[in-house]
């Protein structure tokens, strides 16, 4: 049934948050997911009595800031100190239609809406944990190739994964499946002075991280993980991201035919003097050092990237 699509739920899930009916109608990308006119489902939501016009105080809400009703307040002389609540509730006592005029007609669930919104989003959750330990199972057994397809398959079947655009995060199995051999197969230079089982622990993680595993790194990367050099955890795991795409690049660099690549890094203090050494330098690929950065010191890891260097193409 198209009303309990999983599209539709999601779509519902947005007026949590009070919003007007047609908040959606100039993103192509909701229209693409919902096959009509984003208007069109925010009206069957109102008629299904899964969505609301908003209150009068909610609305005030959603229009001004305290400071704006501060200012409205102080030139009707009435007193200004108080709760943003507060502020709204001697508004309308006072100017209860102009109030009402200024303020515009937004919505969000009803009682009923939050409800069947509420039991969506526990489901998702549920989803995201069990396709999360199925590709953790997976890789673990070095079964890169059923990894993938699992996590193409849980896509296809819930669009919750793909808040933006199906398009824009539309991605390619081929190249999560080499992905995934880079990061068991090399060590960034960068983490080599990691000990044997918390690199592999890192690598797990970079690897769940890497093809986009749902709630992935906060499920497994414990907050006060040790890796044993200057960068933390989270920091670790990128490193091994940063140099799978390295690798990755130079290849898809050869088979365009382009030799020379750019080192670029952003130009702020964080910068350590060994990114600075490189930066901005253009290489051959085959004299090109390796990203990140192995003698990188920056605080946060090296975020240095290379970009192709399309005036030596021929
Ligand atoms: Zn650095």
């Amino acid at each position: 049934m198209k009303g309990q699509s999983p599209v539709y739920l999601l779509f519902l899930s947005k007026f949590m948050e009070p919003k007007p009916l047609e908040w959606a109608e100039d993103k192509d990308y909701w229209r693409e997911m919902l096959h009509e006119k984003p208007k069109h489902v925010s009206n069957r939501l109102v008629k299904e009595g899964m969505i609301e016009i908003s209150s009068l105080p909610e609305r005030i809400a959603f229009r001004f800031t305290i400071k704006e009703l501060q200012k409205k307040l102080q030139l009707r002389n009435i007193k200004t100190s108080g709760a943003k609540n507060d502020l709204i509730q001697r508004l309308i006592e006072v100017a209860p239609d102009e109030m009402d005029k200024i303020s515009p007609t937004i919505y969000q669930c009803t009682a009923e809406g939050r409800r069947v919104v509420e039991q969506y989003l526990a489901e998702e959750q549920e989803k995201r944990e069990v396709i999360g330990e199925k590709v953790f199972e997976l890789i673990s057994k070095r079964d890169f190739v059923k990894a993938v397809e699992a996590l193409e398959e849980y896509r296809k079947q819930n669009p919750s994964l793909y808040p933006i655009s199906n398009l824009a995060l539309k991605r390619e199995p081929k190249r999560d499946i080499a992905l995934l051999k880079v990061l068991f197969e090399g060590t960034p230079g960068i983490l080599r002075e990691m000990e044997a089982d918390r690199l592999l622990f890192i690598r797990m993680i970079a690897a769940l991280d890497g093809i986009g595993t749902p709630s992935c790194s906060r499920t497994h990367l414990p907050k006060d993980f040790e890796t044993g050099i200057k960068l933390d955890g989270p920091a670790a795991c990128r490193m091994f991201g940063f140099y799978a795409n390295y690798v990755l690049q130079i290849e898809e660099y050869k088979q365009s035919g382009i030799k020379r690549v750019e080192i670029s890094c952003s130009n702020d203090e964080r910068v350590c003097t060994e990114c600075r050494k490189i930066a901005g330098k253009k290489y051959v690929l085959s004299a090109l050092p390796e990203i990140p950065n192995p003698k990188c010191t920056c605080t946060d890891g090296c975020r240095c990237v290379i970009l192709a260097d399309f005036g030596f193409l021929k």
